[in-house]
């Protein structure tokens, strides 16, 4: 079977549902094809939570895309009539040179962006769940919070069906073969020509794109749910989200009891062990339980409770641990969207705008000159050298 559309979506996870959607909203003819079904346990882009926070603090640059991303968020909650992003507030927790909290007031001091220091004192009084040493403070970016991933992936689909877009699950892409007349992308059950092609597939993005091949990496990540032990502090309205810079061990991450599961935590990256995205997701180990009770009970003691759940999801990382939206070299008319290295879905509604326009028109006026192919080989090499 053959159809001609004028751009084809593989993998409708966060990145390509909300290319998907822009696109059907500017009155595109646009097909959808996913492998699973949506905001399924293989993807990146499930479990509840994920965070979003304005003064960021791994480079001030990405302030102006999460200004956008903002902005768009708000747009999909009004096209949906539903909520997707909750301001709880954000606290940015560590010693006052360590990597989150100077890298935080950087970015908010270059944009301008409102923050609030509160010192461990203070900290006590106003946010209790949390145990700070008495030289570390908390950064409040009053704008940050949390979004419901199931549900914005779930939004962008169905606006994107209901503004005439074709949306194919269960149905794998085996290659996708550029032509003279378009691109023809292959899966077990049908052919499909499109004029350009965006590549949204996760962790399995290598697959599809050679270029990545060695160097989108999936990693094991695990969060763990626990009942607190004090359910007043621990409500969101009482308690940010937060991330927690702990020096040489790593960073943590957290949400206050959003659901019936409780307190959400991980440690970013975790222990950054490669895995086989045609696998399973590997169990959760003791190991890997081991480092998140401790970081509760140490960090969180109200929020310490039974530990319900606990659940292996994937980040995909670039060398650069950033991310790669970019027409693939030698071929314009494909896209590429990588899976953004562990902190990409606050972006989601921002690069679903720039996947649509760059397979449209080739290009963005939104700033990604950070993230080219030029760019990731610029890093390689500054590496090798
Ligand atoms: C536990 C965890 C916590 C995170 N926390 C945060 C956070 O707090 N804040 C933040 O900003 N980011 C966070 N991230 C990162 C963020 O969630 C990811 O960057 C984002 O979800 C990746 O989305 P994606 O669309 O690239 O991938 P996915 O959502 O995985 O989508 C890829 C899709 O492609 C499909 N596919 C693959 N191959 C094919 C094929 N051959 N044919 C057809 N379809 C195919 C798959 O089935 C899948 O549906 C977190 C990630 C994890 C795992």
């Amino acid at each position: 079977m053959t159809a001609l559309f004028d751009v084809a979506v593989v993998g409708l996870g966060a990145m390509g549902s909300a290319a998907i959607a822009h696109l059907a909203a500017r009155g595109v003819k646009v097909i959808g094809i996913d492998a699973y079904y949506p905001a399924h346990a293989l993807s990146s882009s499930h479990g509840d939570s994920r965070l979003i926070r304005l003064g960021y603090f791994e480079d001030p640059s990405y302030v102006p895309l999460l200004q956008r991303a903002y902005a768009n968020w708000r747009t999909l909650e009004a096209r949906l009539c539903g909520d997707i992003l909750t301001t709880t507030g954000v606290l940015q927790i560590g010693k006052p040179d360590s990597k989150i909290v100077s890298g935080t007031k950087k970015s908010c001091a270059l944009h301008n962006l409102p923050l609030e220091t509160l010192d461990s004192g203070e900290m006590r009084r106003r946010f209790p769940v949390f145990s700070l040493d008495e030289d570390e403070i908390a950064l409040l970016d009053p704008q940050g919070g949390y979004l419901r991933p199931e549900a914005a992936v779930m939004g962008y689909l169905k606006l994107a069906a209901s503004d005439g877009a074709a949306l194919h699950f269960g149905e794998r892409v085996t290659a996708i073969e550029p032509g003279g007349d378009g691109v023809t992308i292959i899966s077990a059950t049908g052919r499909y020509s499109a004029s350009k092609v965006i590549i949204a597939t996760g962790s399995w993005i290598g697959e599809l794109v050679p270029a990545l091949r060695d160097h989108a990496v999936p990693i094991k990540q695990v969060v763990a749910w626990y009942q607190p032990t004090d359910g007043f502090m621990t409500m969101p309205q009482r308690m940010p989200v937060f991330i927690r810079d702990e020096g040489e061990n790593g960073s943590f991450f957290g949400f206050p009891a959003i659901g019936v599961d409780g307190i959400k935590i991980g440690r970013h990256a975790h222990f950054r062990e490669p895995i086989d995205p045609n696998q399973p997701n590997p169990p959760v180990n003791e190991r890997d339980t081991h480092l998140l009770d401790s970081f509760i009970n140490h960090r969180l003691p109200a929020a310490a409770g039974v530990r319900v759940r606990s659940a292996t999801c994937r980040y995909t990382m670039l060398p650069s641990e950033d991310f790669l939206l970019d027409l693939l070299p030698g071929d314009k008319r494909i896209v590429v969207a990588s899976p953004c290295s562990g902190h990409g879905f606050k972006f989601t509604s921002v690069v679903g705008e720039i996947l649509a326009d760059l397979a449209l028109d080739g290009g963005t006026n939104l700033p990604i000159g950070a993230f080219s192919f030029k760019a990731m080989d610029r890093f390689l090499a500054t590496r090798a050298a």
